[in-house]
């Protein structure tokens, strides 16, 4: 099995940020179909309003977390199922453990049904506030469980040793992506994360809020780049967690400059308390991708920040007024 052609795949969190990219690639990959289930909660319809002409994709809006029933064969399952940004797993903290724990096994149960591959998006969370830097594989991390992010961070924890059971005493054959900061069209514009919040003031002539100083790092991936490193690990036959992330590492002020600099826009900086446990650096070591996806990052910030801005800048556009009947 070394493409996607004439596969059948269940993508859960399909109406999301990085659901709806991989849905599109994975049509365009000739996928004979590709079942989305989502309940909506972080995701939006119109992100696969442009997908669904591209082949056969059918949406089904579905939690996650009550039984999971695909009828047919089902050759990959993809969870991405879960609220991602930090003010939505604060606002929906029960709905993150839940989807994270529950959520997880009822997708790990239809793949074990249907002798499917399973790969679950977990995160560079896992690493919390990390001690070693930058952070490979075998870093075990530094997590507060009752910290603000911990809804998120020990959902993905969890998620991670429940797959490895499920590879264990199963059999099932499972893929695991530490997924680090990735952005581009499609994120919502007001879900609190740093690329669609700075765009967003740079197109409204705001100023950037900065949180803290502004000296923490970030690493940011552009979402073409993410899926396809997905889709290689998919077709793979890894079943140790993989970093995905792009290891060019930045501080906020940083990033906040390269906005400016794509914009051209003035924007000055308002710095912003620091949320607790925000974790201070953060990039991933990628060695294992390229040693064993062959998989590496190829757009430059600044080319994923223009077709970023693009997006936006449609968003944001003032809508034409309904003809009048
Ligand atoms: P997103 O919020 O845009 O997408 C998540 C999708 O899951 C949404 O469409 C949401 O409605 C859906 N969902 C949540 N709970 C559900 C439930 N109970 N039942 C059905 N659907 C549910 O976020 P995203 O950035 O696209 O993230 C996708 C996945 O990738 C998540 O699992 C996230 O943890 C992981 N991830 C993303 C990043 C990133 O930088 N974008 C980084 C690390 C990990
Ligand atoms: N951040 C910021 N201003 C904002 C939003 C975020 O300075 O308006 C900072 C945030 O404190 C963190 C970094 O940007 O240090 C990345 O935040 P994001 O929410 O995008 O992702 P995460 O914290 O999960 O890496």
């Amino acid at each position: 099995m070394n493409d996607f052609k004439g596969r059948r795949v269940v993508v859960l969190g399909g109406s999301g940020f990085l659901g709806s990219h991989l849905c599109e690639r994975l049509l365009r990959d000739g996928a004979s179909e590709v079942v989305s289930l989502d309940n909506l909660v972080t995701g939006n319809e119109r992100n696969l309003v442009d997908v669904a002409p591209l082949g056969n994709l059918r949406v089904v809006i579905h939690d996650v977390t009550e039984p999971l029933r695909v009828d047919g064969p089902v050759d990959f399952v993809f969870n991405l199922a879960s609220p991602a940004s930090p003010i939505d797993f604060v606002q929906l903290p029960i709905e993150t453990l839940r989807v994270g724990s529950i959520g997880t096994e009822n997708g790990l149960r239809l793949a074990r049904e249907k002798k499917a591959v399973f790969l679950q998006a977990s995160t560079s969370e896992v690493y919390g506030d990390p001690l070693v830097h930058p952070q490979p594989e075998d870093y075990w991390g530094n997590v507060n469980p009752v910290g603000p992010r911990a809804v998120y961070d020990e959902a993905k924890r969890y998620g991670e040793a429940l797959v490895t059971a499920y590879a264990r005493m199963h059999g099932l054959r499972t893929r695991i992506a530490r997924i680090f900061n990735t952005y581009g069209p499609k994120m919502r514009l007001e879900d609190g994360r740093v690329v669609p919040t700075f765009v967003g003031q740079a197109l409204r002539g705001e100023d950037f809020t900065v949180f803290g100083d502004g000296t923490q790092t970030r690493s940011f991936c552009y979402a073409r780049d993410l899926i396809d490193g997905l889709l290689r690990l998919a077709l793979s036959d890894v079943t140790e967690p993989i970093n995905l992330g792009n290891p060019r590492e930045m501080t906020i002020l940083q990033f906040a400059e390269a906005v400016r600099n794509v914009h051209g826009h003035e924007g000055r900086v308002a710095f912003k308390p620091l949320p607790k446990d925000d974790p201070r650096q953060r990039r991933p070591d990628i060695t294992r991708a390229q040693t064993l996806l062959s998989w590496e990052p190829r757009v430059s910030l600044e080319e994923g920040l223009v077709e970023t801005f693009a997006w936006f800048r449609k968003v944001m556009a003032p809508k034409e007024p309904a003809p009048r009947t």
